[in-house]
């Protein structure tokens, strides 16, 4: 059974030193294919070269990451990138607009740009048919606002590194679309995923590293990286009650779908 890491950032320099042996470690644990969320121009050239070196296992998305929005005076220029980028992918495809959203952890001053950003690169990800891989940071009332404007509109995509609360996951889930990128927060003590996971349905779930961040138990305080999946899998499936191979069946299932990769 293939495990699909839906979020990882395997392309950055943490792995330049072992990038070879991180993708053959995912292998082993199962975890095939790998998609990546691009962050912004600084970054796309290195992206795209590891997509290049392992066709059909590692897939590129093209978006403006919120935090590349701050403080950034070029970031009109960085859209206009991703315009052209999903316009003309330079490898075979793009497969979905990330990651994408609104971050108001680190600085709230740039929430008007943010929310420009990610309602052109939402717009761009309707256009193109594509789902959008969303990241919320102490932003969700207005997350929410943003999604209700699409309502209705075919709007699909995953809302990545999703630990928050049922309430969240219900109104999330009534705009259609959209499924949950569940990672290594979910196995922390204090992670919420206890409480959450046990009232999300398997069809709604995908699973995620976001490597190399958020490493699951037992990695904490290590790097992240994809061949963790499976821990994050049987963590959720101990949560559920259910057998680690119905999580990993349903979420691989689940990825194939919303990204539209060959089963
Ligand atoms: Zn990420």
């Amino acid at each position: 059974m293939e495990l699909i890491d839906t979020h990882t950032h395997i392309y950055e320099p943490e792995f330049d030193e072992d990038r070879r042996q991180t993708m053959e470690r995912a292998a082993e644990a199962g975890v095939g294919r790998l998609l990546f969320p691009a962050i912004d121009s600084g970054s796309h050239e290195r992206m795209l070269a590891v997509c290049r070196d392992y066709p059909g296992r590692c897939l590129p998305m093209m978006g403006l990451h919120p935090t590349s929005v701050n403080d950034n005076p070029q970031w009109r220029r960085e859209l206009d990138t991703v315009e052209r980028m999903l316009a003309a992918p330079p490898v075979e495809r793009f497969y979905g607009v990330g990651e994408i959203g609104l971050d108001l952890y680190w600085s709230a001053d740039w929430e008007r740009e943010q929310t420009e950003a990610l309602h052109a690169q939402i717009e761009l990800a309707l256009k193109y048919g594509l789902p959008v891989a969303i990241h919320t940071r102490n932003a969700w009332p207005q997350m929410l606002e943003v999604l209700a404007c699409y309502r209705g509109r075919g709007l699909r995509g995953v809302m990545h590194a999703f630990c928050d609360s049922e309430e969240h996951y219900r109104r999330v889930k009534r705009l259609g679309g959209f499924k949950f990128g569940l990672g290594g927060v979910t196995t922390y003590k204090k992670g919420g995923g206890a409480e959450l996971v046990p009232r999300m349905e398997l069809e709604d779930m995908v699973l995620e590293t976001d490597s190399p961040y958020l490493p699951p138990v037992p990695f904490r305080g290590r790097r992240n990286e994809s061949a963790y999946i499976p821990y994050i899998c049987e963590h959720i499936a101990r949560l559920k009650g259910v057998a680690a191979e119905a999580v990993a069946e349903a979420t691989t299932r689940n990825a194939v779908e919303l990204f539209g990769l060959e089963a």
